[in-house]
């Protein structure tokens, strides 16, 4: 495995720092405030970000999770890693490269599964950034963290499915033009083909945005929702995939989209410590510079080496992706996405603690970057299940099947 960064994606990596530095920094504020004052309305529709999303296009750097064929970059999984490291500096970051999630992952399967008539109606109009669109597994009523026991239902009435149900933290429904939405069609099948996704335009009748979730307090920009379905019909012919493939495609969308996560979170962490070490540097206490404290150079230390280390961990995981395939990379995806999110969390909170009483207001963007990061141990897999992906793995190599 060779750790060097390729020269154009290097330069790539320059090109997409400056643009974020002079472009969205200076706007996050504004944005922010946009998000939370404006709700429903939301960042994602704004004329800067607008502006900003057709300055990329033309740029060729829009939407680089899709391969070339598909209107994006055409990067290795390791290759864009890289790019998602830069890319995860800032909130905003994402929606204005068009790859933001659940877009991204949403847009992925459907290239990967979609039919040419689902890709025009669906895929091209959420690659374009005209349409967005949202994920809806998770149920309030049943464990997310084991998807095998979903309640929704889609029952087969001639040539469409009537779908019943209610999800939670379906992410960007508000404003999307449909949705992906998981549902038991066959609960007699084996376990891992009870499920099917399902293309649900938002505005089918029955379809019901119940209320965004305030987490920690805040409501930001397309949201957190929870949706009922109630005899929703659509044609059979929205099915993704085939009937039954629900889980497979599930996980087909988590392996990448784990490393995606987990640069940008190196990209959170990344910026919390820039942002630890200048103001370590800066403000004075007991005669000196914070930055001579010595339990303040531990925390710099241990969070240059964390930063480090898990950030070669996540580019192992996307090598592996590139070059043996998703299927062998499962234990080093499952490492990876509780072991940065863990990085990430105790970064910025040394961050934080460094800034003091500025650290937990909203006038530098840590506490934002907190409140968003700690929901990162919980969705796409809590920390304890990806753990026991590995406690499970490691105990079979001493004969613990059982485990
Ligand atoms: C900000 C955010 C965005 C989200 N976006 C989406 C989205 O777009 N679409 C969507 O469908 N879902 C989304 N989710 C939902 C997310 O995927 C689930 O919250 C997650 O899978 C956990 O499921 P749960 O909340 O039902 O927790 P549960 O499954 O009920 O688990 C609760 C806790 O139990 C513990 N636990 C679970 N299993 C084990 C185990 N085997 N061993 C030990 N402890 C265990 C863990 O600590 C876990 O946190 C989002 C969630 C958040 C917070």
């Amino acid at each position: 495995m060779d750790f060097a960064i390729p020269p154009h994606i290097q330069d790539m990596r320059a090109t997409l720092l400056e643009f974020i530095e002079k472009k969205i920094y200076p706007w996050e504020k504004e944005g922010f405030e946009y998000d939370e004052k404006e709700f429903p309305r939301c960042s994602e529709d704004h004329p800067y970000i607008r502006q900003l999303q057709q300055e990329v296009k033309d740029m060729g750097l829009w939407a680089g999770h899709l391969p070339r064929e598909a209107g994006g970059i055409g990067l290795g999984v390791m290759e864009y890693g890289l790019l998602n490291e830069i890319i995860g500096r800032s909130y905003f970051a994402p929606r204005v490269f068009g790859c933001n999630a659940p877009d991204s992952g949403n847009a992925e399967i459907l290239w990967h599964f979609g039919t040419e008539e689902q890709k025009e109606k669906f895929f091209w109009p959420v690659q374009r950034g005209e349409v967005r669109s949202f994920f809806s597994m998770t149920e309030p009523e049943t464990s997310g963290s084991d998807p095998r026991n979903l309640k929704a239902t889609a029952v087969r009435d001639g040539d469409e499915w009537v779908i019943n149900g209610r999800k939670w933290y379906s992410t960007n429904a508000n404003g999307a033009g449909f949705g992906i939405v998981v549902a038991v069609t066959d609960p007699n099948a084996s376990t891992y083909r009870r499920q099917s996704m399902i293309l649900v335009p938002t505005d089918t009748p029955g379809v019901r945005l119940v209320r965004p979730i305030s987490v920690m307090g805040h409501y930001t920009g397309s949201g957190h929702w929870e949706v009922e379905y109630d005899d929703v019909r659509v044609p059979v012919e929205n099915t993704l995939g085939q009937e039954g493939d629900g889980f497979m495609i599930a996980q087909s969308r988590l392996g990448p989209g784990r490393i995606h996560h987990c640069m940008r979170w190196l990209g959170q962490a990344q910026r919390g410590f820039d942002l630890m070490c200048q103001y370590a540097l800066e403000r004075e206490a007991f005669g000196g510079p914070l930055a001579e404290k010595q339990t303040v150079q531990n925390w710099i230390a241990d969070s240059a080496t964390e930063i480090q280390a898990a950030r070669l961990m996540v580019l192992n995981a996307a090598w592996m992706i590139d070059n043996v395939g998703q299927r062998e990379t499962r234990v080093e995806i499952s490492m990876i996405k509780f072991f940065v999110a863990k990085v990430m969390m105790d970064v910025l909170d040394r961050a934080i603690q460094v800034h003091g009483g500025l650290g937990v207001s909203d006038d530098t963007p840590l506490a934002f970057m907190w409140r968003q990061g700690r929901a990162a141990r919980i969705y796409d897999g809590p920390d304890e299940v990806h753990r026991m992906v590995v406690a499970r793995e490691m105990l079979k190599k001493f004969g613990g099947h059982r485990a």
